[in-house]
């Protein structure tokens, strides 16, 4: 968040909120246009009604004219009804819009997470941002939050400034007659003066309190994340059930109590409390103050001029109460701008993170659409480092792939298996070398195009509380054929005929308290068969058996030759013997692509790095007996 002594424009406390107000508007069309409409109306309807009584008051207190003032009655009433009619109906869409808001604005943040560079994701700073953005916002909610409600009194206070005027002009023309006596120094345009600098000072005085008091808000920012981390770390930890086995092992509820008792921002002894019973407090009561004397100040000079002559009994109440409006609207404009000051730090927030650019080339290239499958991909030279990191994960990788075979990838933990499946689905691009697909630099095609070119289970893939079908196809309408073909390839038939409502059982009990739990290893079929209902040229399983038990796994290996037909396959295991049936076989060590072949070639060279870790992974076996 901004330095404490950084001093916020207001050309620049506009420029930020101009620019977010354009960019969420986007994500919720017509919000802005009721919310406008709502601050309009609202506005200007009691102006309706103060204008209309004062006009029925003087007539009753004059001339009572029977055929002035029925009109002006049914006037009064008419209006008002329509107003607070239209008012009711448009604040009814400005709730409901308001909740869409709160909704869709959190979808510039998904846009965002979703097409920045795949590098960027894995950095802690890009998290930290987005944890201070959401933290902000959970905290009274600043930033996009606020958005809502400043378009909102900004324009309420705007038209209740312009209907105040329009009302209190006549107030400073209407003369006091001459024979008023000493009261003429009513009419005096240096009086006059002195009364309008004197309104304008008392009305801009209590935002200005009210603003010392949102400055005092800010300033507990940094406290009010710790409480809130604190609060998210903590507070839910013992209804988690994912959690429940090991608080009760571990007694964890103890650090957890340590760590919320802790003095923190929101405690009664903690810093808002004290600024809230202190100099906070004080300004607060020192606006509300400052608002009570200055409707003293205006029914004072209303009613002398009335007293003195000046105008009859029912202007009085339309001056007071117009006077009255123009300076909560003054005061109202003023704290939305105070505000929006305020909130000028959790915006500058915001668009670090949005503002993140993305530096990986984006190429227009279309891949072409085969139906014979012939994707060509090679890697050449290919050397590769995470960025932030020094040591090489890849280095000098040169292959290439034989369209429609099965190729194996192993080696030891942190060879660099999953960094070359990263670097072929480009969400890296390698510092040297490069990757071509029939031919041409990876980077050339449309991102969207190539990654049609795949499918991969990762090790961490996640299924959706979705219906079943729907997570395998990616979609809510689906070929039901086809999905149930898929899962039955990647070992699920058996599962699927027990789910109590098929293809449309819940998967977990998110959203649907009849869903169903699956274990890791019915997820990964799934996982599976979603890659397979996909169809893409390639297929790509990360050390997808890692949590079936070795049964399933048999199963699924001794069908995956079928299953994949005539894509491109390829396997990453730390279980060799899972590779056996493999075309080719790659072994990565240290990020080198060390040894090729076959299992029996690579079997054969008794020195080789595949030949110890086949040794060593039957030892394994057979000791363990598993
Ligand atoms: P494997 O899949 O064979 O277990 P990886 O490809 O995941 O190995 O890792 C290769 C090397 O790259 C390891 O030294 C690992 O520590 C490093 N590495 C992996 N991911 C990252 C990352 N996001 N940032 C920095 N280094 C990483």
């Amino acid at each position: 968040m901004g330095k404490k002594s950084e001093k916020i424009t207001l050309r620049e406390a506009f420029g930020i909120h101009y620019r977010a107000f354009q960019d969420i508007r986007k994500y919720c069309p017509g919000t802005f246009l009721v919310t406008a409409l709502h601050s309009v109306i609202r506005a200007l309807s009691p102006y309706v009604t103060i204008y209309l009584s004062a006009r029925i008051l003087n007539e009753l207190a004059g001339p009572r004219r029977g055929e002035v003032l029925w009109p002006l009655v049914l006037l009064a009433i008419g209006s008002t009804a329509l107003l607070a009619l239209l008012s009711g109906i448009l604040f009814r869409y400005k709730v409901a819009m308001g909740a869409r808001y709160g909704a869709r604005k959190n979808h510039i943040f998904a846009d965002k997470m979703l097409s920045m560079d795949y590098a960027d994701i894995d950095k802690t700073e890009t998290h930290d941002t987005l944890s201070k953005i959401k933290q902000g916002e959970n905290w009274q909610g600043w930033g996009f939050n606020r958005l809502f409600r400043f378009f909102s009194d900004f324009l309420q206070s705007v038209f209740g400034i312009l209907g105040a005027i329009a009302l209190t002009v006549s107030l400073f023309m209407m003369q006091v007659p001459e024979t008023a006596g000493a009261l003429t120094v009513l009419n005096h345009p240096v009086f006059i003066l002195v009364f309008i600098a004197a309104l304008a000072f008392a009305a801009g005085l209590s935002p200005m309190c009210k603003n010392k008091v949102v400055k005092y808000e800010v300033s507990c920012t940094e406290d009010a994340l710790f409480g809130n981390r604190l609060f998210i770390a903590f507070g839910y930890m013992s209804s988690e059930p994912s959690r429940a086995s090991d608080i009760r092992m571990h007694n964890q509820q103890v650090i957890a109590r340590h760590y919320m008792d802790m003095d923190n921002a929101f405690s009664v002894v903690g810093k808002m409390s004290k600024l809230a019973a202190g100099p906070a407090g004080a300004w607060n009561a020192a606006s509300g103050c400052i608002s009570a004397g200055l409707t003293g100040m205006v029914y004072v000079f209303v009613c002398l001029k009335a007293w003195a002559g000046a105008f009859s009994v029912g202007s009085v109440s339309q001056y007071v109460g117009a006077v009255t409006a123009l300076s909560k609207n003054i005061s109202l404009l003023l704290e939305t701008v105070g505000t929006m000051k305020g909130n000028v730090p959790f915006m500058k927030t915001t668009y670090q993170f949005l503002d993140i650019p993305n530096t990986m080339y984006q190429g227009s290239l279309t891949t072409e659409k085969r139906a014979d499958r012939n994707y060509e991909v090679e890697f050449q030279d290919v050397s590769f480092k995470y960025p932030g990191s020094s040591q090489w994960s890849l280095r000098h990788v040169n292959m290439k792939f034989q369209i429609g075979k099965r190729l194996a990838v192993v080696g030891e933990n942190g060879s660099g298996k999953t960094t070359f499946i990263k670097l072929l689905c480009r969400l890296y691009d390698p510092q040297e070398g490069q990757i071509l697909l029939n031919g041409i630099d990876i980077r050339k095609y449309n991102y969207r195009d190539y990654m049609d070119v795949f499918s991969v289970v990762f090790q961490d893939f996640q299924l959706l509380s979705q219906p079943l079908g729907a997570n395998v196809a990616g979609s809510s309408t689906y070929d039901r054929e086809r999905v149930r073909k898929a899962l039955t390839d990647a070992g699920f038939a058996q599962r699927l005929e027990t789910m109590p409502q098929g293809l449309d059982t819940y998967l977990y009990k998110d959203l649907e308290a009849s869903g169903v739990e699956v274990s890791g290893g019915e997820a990964q079929k799934i996982a599976i068969a979603r890659a397979l209902y996909k169809d893409a040229p390639f297929i790509i399983l990360d050390e997808p058996t890692a949590a079936l038990d070795p049964i399933a796994e048999a199963e699924i290996y001794s069908k995956f030759n079928e299953i994949a037909g005539d894509k491109t396959a390829i396997y990453i295991s730390h279980r060799l013997s899972s590779c056996k049936f493999c075309d080719e076989i790659l072994v990565f060590h240290a990020g080198e692509l060390i040894q090729r072949g076959t299992h029996e070639g690579l079997l054969a060279d008794e020195n080789g790095k595949y030949c110890q870790l086949w040794n060593a992974q039957a030892q394994y076996y057979t000791q363990k007996a598993v």
